[in-house]
């Protein structure tokens, strides 16, 4: 995708002025501030009304940087080397000296941090002189958006600005990983936690765990598109919805598919846009076919399971 430079420009005089702008990113949208400001922090809680305690995942443009504010090990070199920047998040220790702000960190010691690989993100990070705290660019406790006209759907005017970037190649929010000590995944995401354990050679743990819970991403209702959902579904009401992975023979106007021949990698690209499409159309609610529990299925699935408990 060509860089608008004119654009990036806007951006970051915005971010300087400590204002909140929407940011493309390879995984979906994110809404940016600076990380180093309280005042920009606390923008993005109250345009997305999330609550307070759910901490922020910051963006770093490579390492070097992290380095004024993080600790880091040999298993998150290994895996920086190999997957970044890309759809990987990081649970680090914040080193003592740190700007970052405690608004986004809920008074941990703790820091989530990732390396965006989306090209017109990385030529902002580039042009500024502090990371970005950025969640997903949606109202809490929604669908997450994959396209600049999603994040407008959400906000409205109330963002101040939004950088171009197309629609997020892979859809899916970013795999979240504590790898502080024994590698353990908390949110599964766009990296399969078996290229991570090939990559380490280490098991890794992932609980599916929501009365403990260390990232809200968790928690059992999330990425909701305001409608119910039915999983496994056989039958189809009447005003509902019919979503399959995989396009089908019989076609009608309330069938919707996330790929054409059954690809995952497509279907999890398509899930969110479909999502928020179905709901556009007026559906009252969506029956979901079985979608195979294998690789970004398996995110895919717990999105839905997640969503399902409207
Ligand atoms: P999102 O808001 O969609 O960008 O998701 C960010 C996720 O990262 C949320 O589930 C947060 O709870 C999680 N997160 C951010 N910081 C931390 C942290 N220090 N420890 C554990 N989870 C975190
Ligand atoms: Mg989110």
């Amino acid at each position: 995708m060509k860089i608008n430079l004119a654009n990036i420009k806007k951006a970051q005089k915005l971010l300087i002025k400590r204002e909140c702008v929407a940011i493309p990113t390879e995984t979906v949208y994110g809404l940016a501030a600076n990380a180093y400001s309280d005042i920009a922090c606390k923008k993005i809680y109250k345009l997305k009304k999330r609550p307070r305690n759910n901490p922020l995942i910051v963006h770093y443009l490579n390492n070097q940087i992290l380095k004024k504010d993080c600790n880091f090990n040999n298993d998150f070199l290994k895996l920086y080397k190999k997957f970044c920047p890309g759809p990987i998040t990081f649970i680090l220790n914040l080193k003592k000296k740190s700007k970052i702000s405690k608004i986004i960190t809920n008074k941990k010691n703790t820091l989530a941090v990732r390396f965006p690989r989306h090209p017109v993100t990385r030529k902002l990070l580039k042009n500024i002189s502090f990371p970005l705290a950025a969640p997903s660019a949606n109202l809490s406790s929604k669908v997450s958006a994959v396209s600049s006209a999603d994040v407008r759907d959400d906000f409205g005017k109330r963002v101040k600005y939004i950088l171009e970037g197309g629609k997020s190649s892979i859809g899916l929010e970013s795999t979240i990983i504590d790898i502080r000590n024994k590698p353990k995944v908390l949110r599964l995401g766009g990296l399969e936690i078996s290229v991570i354990e090939k990559t380490l050679n280490k098991k890794i743990i992932f609980k599916n765990n929501p009365s403990k819970i260390s990232a809200p991403g968790q928690f059992k209702i999330h990425y909701s598109p305001g409608i119910p959902i039915r999983l496994n579904a056989k039958k189809i009401k009447k005003d509902e919805a019919y979503l399959s992975i995989k396009k089908l023979k019989k076609n009608k106007s309330n069938f919707y598919f996330l790929s054409k021949n059954g690809s995952l990698k497509e279907a999890a690209k398509n899930l969110y846009s479909t999502l928020r499409k179905i709901k556009k159309n007026k559906h009252k609610s969506i029956a979901v076919n079985k979608v195979p529990n294998i690789g970004l299925g398996k995110t895919i699935n717990d999105r839905l399971k997640r969503a399902s408990k409207f």
